[in-house]
């Protein structure tokens, strides 16, 4: 391992991130370092680059280091973490998913089996890059996984561009129909056909949805999101009017309404909208609305008289990461998912990168450190 190697710096919102050369850390007892190997720019690390997503209110410390969907190959193994949530053996070298946060384990939450809910909850992005171990996010040469993190060794053959969206993106559409119950033979509406919409898309097909709508404003995106099993899709370009859109579900389940719509749009002002498109017992699951302070109107007449359910969903209980991998390995022949790629950075350019997916000229950009 050499000595040191680097990380993007975020010292503050809007400012570029800055290239530092820090000491490689040795990794205490259950830790692990790993080198990353590819590092993806998702929504939420554009929202604290805004400084939208209230990183101090995780306890988050400046200046940090962002990132946090990746990959990485293992360079050291702490005492003790012996094999990956499979329950396969680990060795250096190999290539790793891991979850980005950890639960104590002993707190009440998580022993009512709520890590995510975690009365100390770690996560990358929260720690000070000036403090030991230095490497706390995805953008840069190394990654400290911490204790209690779940490493996933990456199958054979799964390349690294196609598993790089597993611990962030994947597991969290997969977490979210969890939550809302979603079964066999259900209708669902996904709102957004970005990554995480695609993701969505193919993963409702997965737990046997019928039907999936796809809502979008981009063409380009609505015929990927056919390519990922969309049954039907709108056009917001075609469809101006809310209303129009909602008579558009309601016409494709014999005016019933759909069982799930999942928000993966990151804007407080479709939700109204999406719980209009639910049957009755529909469950709505938010998951793109993470900037603290936006809010939209509310009409709770809706959610009572239909007996429809409101469910934010932040983060996954550890074995759903693993369940995102073996999605891909099924599934990496059927769907495009290599298309679901993303231009290619290096650690270099991390502010160009920010630049273009903030403006969205990429699809997704990844680092490659
Ligand atoms: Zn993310
Ligand atoms: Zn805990």
């Amino acid at each position: 391992m050499s000595k040191t190697g680097r990380l993007a710096l975020f010292e503050k919102p809007h400012q570029p991130l800055v290239l530092r050369e820090m000491p490689v850390p040795d990794p205490k007892p259950g830790a692990a370092v790993v080198r990353v190997t590819m590092a993806n720019i998702c929504g939420s690390d554009l929202h604290a680059w805004h400084g939208d997503f209230k990183l101090a209110g995780l306890g988050g410390k400046l200046p940090t280091v962002l990132g946090h969907e990746m990959t990485g190959r293992i360079v050291a193994l702490g005492e003790g973490l012996t094999h990956d949530g499979n329950g396969e053996r680990l060795h250096e070298g190999d290539l790793v998913v891991y979850t980005y946060f950890t639960g104590c384990g002993h707190c009440p939450s998580c022993l009512r089996g709520r890590r995510v809910a975690c009365d100390h909850l770690s996560m990358a992005m929260t720690h000070s890059a000036l403090e030991w171990p230095y490497f706390v996010g995805g953008y840069a040469d190394y990654y400290y996984v911490e204790p209690g993190a779940t490493l996933y060794k990456v199958p054979e053959g799964l390349p690294e561009e196609v598993v790089a969206g597993a611990n962030c993106a994947l597991s969290q559409v997969i977490a979210g129909f969890e939550r809302a119950g979603l079964t066999f033979d259900e209708t669902v509406v996904i709102q957004g056909a970005g990554g995480l919409g695609l993701y969505a898309t193919a993963v409702a097909k997965a737990f046997g949805a019928r039907l999936v709508i796809v809502i979008d404003a981009v063409a380009k995106r609505l015929e990927m999101a056919r390519r990922f099993g969309a049954d039907a899709t709108i056009d917001l370009t075609e469809q101006a009017e809310e209303k129009e859109r909602v008579n558009s579900v309601k016409k494709l389940t014999d005016g019933r309404g759909v069982d799930v719509v999942m928000e993966l749009v990151g804007r407080p002002e479709v939700i109204p909208e999406g719980i209009r498109m639910l049957g009755q017992f529909g469950r709505y699951v938010t998951i793109g609305n993470i900037n603290a302070g936006l809010t939209y109107a509310a009409d709770p007449s809706r959610l009572v008289m239909a007996n429809k359910t409101l469910y934010g969903v932040s983060l996954y209980e550890h074995p759903v990461l693993g369940k995102a991998l073996r999605f891909l390995q099924r599934n990496r022949d059927r769907l495009p998912l290599s298309e679901l790629l993303s231009t290619r950075f290096s650690l270099e350019s991390i502010n160009e990168a920010f630049a273009k997916a903030d403006a969205r000229e990429v699809v997704r950009a990844s680092v490659v450190p």
